[in-house]
């Protein structure tokens, strides 16, 4: 048991949400009760996995995908009423952190996803230095883009598209989890061999065949189910409280 207050100040210490300009509000989204005991992490604070934390008897949720962005019309009806009815009702805290849970430097989306791969990360490139850029833990180099998107899929259990199908060695790697389409020519500028991602616009499809350099699209819920866990985990571990992921499957 700890106060909600004590919470936040353990995620903001660790994941300094002030360094970066992102599309929502990091922290504290849903204001829920003032002593936690459980906290169930996961991607997106959607319907389902509310209902999940609910049902887990959780009063934290930490996720990467929040309720709330820029852009959005603020108007609490339909399947925003549904979610905020159910968390106000279970007076479940809601914490979302974006673009600094992708960023953390070992327990990000970037970074653990890199785990899942084999894949070590020396160097950072893109925007707000998202972007990781990297190569194989072991030293070794994949035979080919289609081995490296073979490995892809069989970590991720799913199919991966793959653009320019490379007949050289990969060697140097880049990777930046969810939708970062937009960092693809900031990799080719940085000598990527590969680009890995969620997800895949029409435009890159070009680049990657004009430019020689291999694009791999393996979804962005894939790409961006690791970095919820290990934070919860961590701050869990150092305030004593109950931690468990839910992964609501999307294909997408
Ligand atoms: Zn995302």
């Amino acid at each position: 048991m700890t106060e909600r207050a004590e919470l936040l100040t353990a995620f903001d210490t660790l994941l300094q949400p002030e360094r970066f300009r992102d599309y929502g509000p990091n922290g504290l989204q849903v204001e829920g009760r003032a002593k936690v005991h459980k906290i169930v992490s996961g991607v997106t604070a959607s319907r389902a996995l509310i209902e999940a934390a609910i049902a887990a008897k959780a009063d934290v949720m930490f996720v990467h995908h929040g309720l709330f962005w820029r852009g959005q019309d603020g108007r609490v009806t339909g399947w925003m009423k549904q979610r905020l009815a159910l968390l106000l009702a279970h007076d479940i805290n809601l914490f979302a952190y974006h673009l600094p849970l992708d960023a953390h430097s070992e327990l990000g989306n970037n970074a653990q996803f890199g785990v899942q791969l084999g894949l070590v990360g020396q160097s950072r490139f893109g925007e707000q230095d998202l972007g990781w850029l990297g190569g194989r833990a072991d030293g070794g180099t994949f035979d080919s883009a289609q081995a490296l998107s073979d490995h892809l899929a069989f970590v991720l259990n799913r199919p991966v598209a793959l653009v320019y199908k490379s007949p050289k060695a990969i060697k140097k790697i880049a990777w930046c989890t969810g939708g970062a389409q937009s960092y693809f020519e900031s990799a080719i500028a940085a000598g990527a061999d590969a680009f890995i991602t969620g997800e895949m616009s029409e435009p890159q499809a070009h680049l990657a065949r004009e430019c020689g350099v291999a694009y791999l699209a393996c979804g962005h819920h894939a790409s961006e189910r690791y970095g919820a866990p290990a934070v919860a985990a961590h701050v869990a571990a150092q305030l004593g409280l109950a931690h468990e992921f839910i992964d609501i499957d999307n294909p997408a």
